[in-house]
């Protein structure tokens, strides 16, 4: 099963792509995620993507693309995988459809609102664990007693910014996928779990 999981920053694509690919097990692939990865190891990448990142801005469409295109060639994606924040431009899903064939778009539905509370209140570790400020208190992962973080470009002043570019950018691609028919909607403002009941029941 090939994945696109849709929806703004903060809907909620990070909690479902964990679940989803355990349950299903089939990778993961984020290209924010490897962006950043790139940006801690110091390479070349991670020094040309760390300005547009910091901005809450696109990296341009040639850079993805090839992240992608490198990984699914991979032994681990023949039998399907997720796509998380990919693609992010008609330009970068017109590059995938020359790729390879998707059989699901998954566009979490959020409210608005919802999201700067969300986003902003975000605490990461770097295991891949993520919490919230008003349901997790401590500094300290639960899962591997790591130091919490928060995201760079999850403050209130970049925020506004990245809502900005999906609106802009990302946004057409709900469109551009339901022509295709294969886009389905679930509703994240509810709990992790009450969203992945509805993505399960769409898998199924
Ligand atoms: P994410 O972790 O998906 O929220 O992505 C964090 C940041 O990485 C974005 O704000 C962009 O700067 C960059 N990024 C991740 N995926 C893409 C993509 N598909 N196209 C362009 N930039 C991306």
């Amino acid at each position: 099963m090939k994945i696109i999981l849709l929806g703004a920053p903060g809907a909620g694509k990070g909690s479902q792509a964990a679940i989803i690919t355990e349950k299903y097990g089939i990778p993961h692939i984020s290209t924010g995620d490897v962006l950043r990865a790139n940006i801690k190891q110091g390479t070349e990448l991670g020094k040309f993507a760390k300005e547009y990142l910091d901005k809450g801005e696109l990296v341009p469409d040639e850079v993805v693309v090839d992240i992608v295109a490198n990984r699914i060639k991979e032994e681990d994606c023949k039998k399907g995988f997720l796509l998380d924040g990919f693609p992010r431009t008609i330009e970068q899903a017109k590059a995938l459809d020359k790729l390879t064939e998707i059989d699901i778009v998954i566009n979490i539905v959020v409210d608005f609102d919802l999201i700067i509370d969300r986003i902003t209140g975000r605490r990461m570790c770097a295991c891949g664990a993520t919490y919230h400020i008003t349901t997790y208190s401590s500094d300290t992962c639960k899962a591997c007693g790591g130091k919490l973080y928060q995201r760079k470009d999850d403050t209130v002043e970049t925020v506004a910014n990245r809502l900005e570019v999906y609106n802009k950018q990302t946004a057409p691609l709900i469109e551009y996928y339901k022509n295709k028919g294969i886009l389905k909607d679930v509703n994240g403002s509810i709990s992790i779990q009450a969203t992945f009941e509805q993505v399960q029941k769409l898998l199924e």
